[in-house]
C-alpha cells in the first residue's frame, strides 16, 4: 500500500491511500487501527504534503563506500549519525531555499525509513516489524558550511533542507534499488542500496540501542556518490526503483 498525507481545498491535512491514480482516506490511525475508504479522489485534485510528522529525523553519514571516498573520508565502522530538525521538512514539489550563509548546498538522494512502532533495543532481525514503510528524502548539505563545523546541526539543518515523500510504500524491498539523484533531467547519483555498508536492519539495531523511535520517525539511510551544487531554477529529483520519485525546484531563500 501507497500512504500520503494530503489536503483537499483547504480541508484539514488527511491520510490517504493511493490506488491506480486515486486517492481514498484513510480513517483512524495509520499506526493503528484504521479503515480505508473507497478510493475516488484524483491525485490531482489534491495537494500532497510530507507523508510523515516525525518527532525525529535520524540521518546517517558516508554509508555509500564510493560516497566516504569522494570526500577522501574513511569508511566508517559504525554508523555515523546525526540529526535534522522537523523544521525542515518540505511537501514534495516545495522549494528548496538556498540561505545567504552557504555558496555550496548540494543535494543528497536517500532512500528513507518510517518507523511504525515505537522501538527500543531492536535486533537487525526483528527490525522489519517495527517500520511502517520506505519513502525517498533528500538530505540538502551546506557543504561549506559542513567542512567548516565538526558537527552538521547548521550544515544539515536550515528550513526546507528535508524534502520527503512523495509517499510511504507500506511493501517496498529496500534490499537492491536503484537510486538515482537528477538535476534538470542530468544524472549525478545512481547506486543501488544493495551497495549501503550498514544495511537498514543494522542501522535500526544501532539506532535503536541509543534512542527510542517513535512512530513516524524518519532514518535517512545516506547517500551514494555523486553528490553536487543545486543552484537557483534548478528541479531536483531523486528516484528509487519500485518506490517512485520526489521533485523539488530550487529557490533563492
Ligand atoms: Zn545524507
Amino acid at each position: 500500500m501507497r500512504i500520503v498525507r494530503y489536503q483537499v481545498n483547504n480541508a484539514p491535512p488527511r491520510y490517504g491511500w493511493l490506488s491506480e491514480g486515486l486517492i481514498g482516506e484513510i480513517k483512524g490511525d495509520i499506526f493503528g487501527e484504521y479503515r480505508r475508504e473507497e478510493a475516488t479522489i484524483p491525485l490531482d485534485d489534491a495537494h500532497l504534503l510530507a507523508p510523515a510528522c516525525p518527532s525525529k529525523i535520524v540521518c546517517v553519514g558516508r554509508n555509500y563506500a564510493a560516497h566516504a571516498r569522494e570526500h577522501n573520508a574513511e569508511v566508517p565502522k559504525v554508523p555515523i549519525l546525526f540529526m535534522k530538525p522537523p523544521s525542515a521538512i518540505i511537501n514534495p514539489g516545495d522549494p528548496i531555499l538556498l540561505p545567504p550563509q552557504s555558496q555550496q548546498v548540494e543535494h543528497e538522494g536517500e532512500l528513507v525509513v518510517v518507523i511504525g512502532k515505537r522501538a527500543r533495543h531492536l535486533t537487525p532481525e526483528g527490525a522489519k516489524d517495527y517500520i511502517l514503510g520506505y519513502t525517498i528524502g533528500n538530505d540538502v548539505t551546506a557543504r561549506d558550511l559542513q567542512r567548516l563545523d565538526n558537527q552538521w546541526t547548521r550544515a544539515k539543518g536550515f528550513d526546507t533542507f528535508c524534502p520527503f515523500g512523495p509517499w510511504i510504500d507500506t511493501d517496498f524491498d529496500p534490499s537492491d534499488a536503484v537510486i538515482t539523484c537528477r538535476v534538470n533531467g542530468q544524472l549525478r547519483q545512481m547506486a543501488s542500496t544493495r551497495d549501503m555498508i550498514f544495511n537498514v536492519g543494522s542501522l535500526l539495531a544501532f539506532i535503536s540501542s541509543i534512542m527510542t523511535l517513535e512512530p513516524g520517525d524518519l532514518i535517512f539511510t545516506g547517500t551514494p556518490a555523486g553528490v553536487g551544487p543545486l543552484h537557483e531554477g534548478d528541479v531536483v529529483e531523486v528516484e528509487i526503483e519500485g518506490l517512485g520519485k520526489l521533485s523539488n525546484p530550487v529557490k533563492a531563500a
